[in-house]
């Protein structure tokens, strides 16, 4: 009998391994618990607001290679759209200053001369400061490796890498921003440029590349949450979903690519992140108003990015663990009254909604970095994929690919 791969998650990591396995001939089975893809990258429809809608709107960047190679492999590099060179707006809410971040293409900085390039009220030397980063010591905070305060600290470093690692940046890994800061800004402002999924997460990252695995003969299997994995002691032999049993034939693989808390409970022994942060997206039914930028980051606001999208406005606020048990009508109500403050559009309030992910992704911090397991387990023919496993990066869209590419090629015959 052909041997199987059997993808056990239909995330991002689930899917770009299991695009990755089908282009190299391999046949792959795909199971996700939920009636549709995406885990927590995904696009469906809202009643209350009538409209489709994702459950967080994502920032990707052009230096995200893996992100950007997965779009090409399944069709769907113009679904991410951004600045032609790398420019980010900014507003001040408190004192209403407005200013754009305008680092240069080439890995030199000299933007960082310019004061119409930079953070006003910042000179070069300040941004010197943060390439401790690219140097800091394992298991480091970043306020034990930076200064955490500051008009640059406050206007720039503290937004940024606070949406980068969802995590209070003081606290979080200095390791995981120095790694972002590598492959971003630290390599010129062309792996810079911010890309948005202006149609949606589905339309960029999951339909397409369904129906490519569609065309290449995987049929992935919805609603099939995988319950317990058998193993003797070098390989995991059988898999059960509900009543039904797989037993896995010679030379099948595993590869589960399910949040950590899901695999420590089917793998024996697993250390995996246990401590996650939330993100609060709020979506306002309304045309953006004329000349309204596709990303506005804010200080100074409860609102931190604002992103415009044909159809809505919508607000994301990392790192948002406080605001989870607060009223939601008192949120819509108070990000509302930023949001037309800000863009002058009627102070009352359109249709909303707001999408809570409590779990959104594990806590950047040099601790629950130390509990990532690597692709290999203790078993031949079980791999792990997911944004938590020691990817070198934090929970993003980039990491969980390349966590879903790195055990498609441990899983391949000679890999
Ligand atoms: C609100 C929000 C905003 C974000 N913003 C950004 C951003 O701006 N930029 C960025 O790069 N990243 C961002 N991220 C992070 C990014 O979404 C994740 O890193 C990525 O989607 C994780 O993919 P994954 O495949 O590793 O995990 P998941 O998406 O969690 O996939 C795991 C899959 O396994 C399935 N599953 C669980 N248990 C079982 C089981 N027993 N059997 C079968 N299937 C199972 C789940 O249903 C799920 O589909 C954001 C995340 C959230 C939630």
């Amino acid at each position: 009998m052909t041997q199987t791969v059997h993808i056990i998650g239909a995330g991002l990591a689930g899917l770009a391994c299991a695009v990755r396995l089908a282009d190299e001939g391999e046949r792959v089975a795909l199971y996700e618990a939920a009636r549709m893809a995406g885990g927590r990258c995904r696009s469906y429809f809202d009643p209350t607001l009538d409209l489709t809608i994702d459950n967080g709107n994502h920032l990707l960047l052009s230096g995200n290679t893996a992100a950007r190679d997965y779009g090409a492999r399944i069709g769907a590099s113009d679904a991410l759209v951004g600045p032609n060179e790398c420019e980010f707006d900014f507003l001040d809410f408190a004192t209403g200053q407005r200013w754009k971040l305008r680092p240069n293409a080439s890995k030199i900085p000299w933007w960082v001369l310019f004061a119409d390039r930079r953070v006003p009220g910042t000179g070069p030397l300040d941004y010197l400061d943060a390439g401790k980063l690219l140097f800091a010591k394992d298991g480091a905070t970043i306020g034990e490796t930076m200064r955490c305060e500051g008009v640059l600290w406050e206007k720039l470093w503290r937004p940024v890498l606070l949406s980068a690692l969802n995590t209070e940046p003081a606290e979080a890994s200095a390791t995981l921003a120095g790694a972002v800061l590598r492959e971003t800004l630290a390599a010129g402002g062309a792996a810079c440029r911010p890309l948005v999924a202006k149609s949606g997460l589905g339309h960029a990252f999951i339909e397409p590349a369904l129906r490519k695995l569609q065309s290449q003969g995987v049929e992935p299997r919805f609603g099939a949450r995988l319950r317990e994995i058998g193993f003797d002691n070098a390989c995991a032999r059988t898999l059960r979903f509900g009543e039904e049993e797989i037993v896995l034939g010679e030379g099948d693989r595993v590869v589960l690519a399910v949040p950590p808390l899901v695999a420590q409970e089917l793998v024996p022994d697993l250390a995996a992140p246990d401590d996650f942060r939330a993100i609060l997206n709020v979506h306002f039914r309304i045309a953006p108003p004329p000349g309204q930028q596709l990303l506005l980051g804010m200080v100074g606001s409860l609102t931190e990015w604002l992103f415009a999208f044909d159809d809505r406005l919508s607000v994301t606020i990392s790192g948002a663990d406080r605001l989870m048990d607060e009223p939601r009508e008192e949120l819509a109500g108070q990000i509302w009254a930023e949001i037309s403050a800000v863009t002058g559009l009627p102070r009352e309030l359109p249709p909303w909604q707001i999408v809570k992910e409590k779990r959104a992704t594990f806590a950047a911090t040099p601790a629950q970095e130390k509990r990532r397991p690597g692709a290999r387990t203790s078993w031949e023919n079980l791999f792990l994929a997911g944004d938590w496993t020691a990817t070198g990066l934090p929970a993003t869209i980039e990491g969980s690919i390349r966590s879903g590419y790195k055990a498609a090629g441990l899983a391949l015959p000679l890999g």
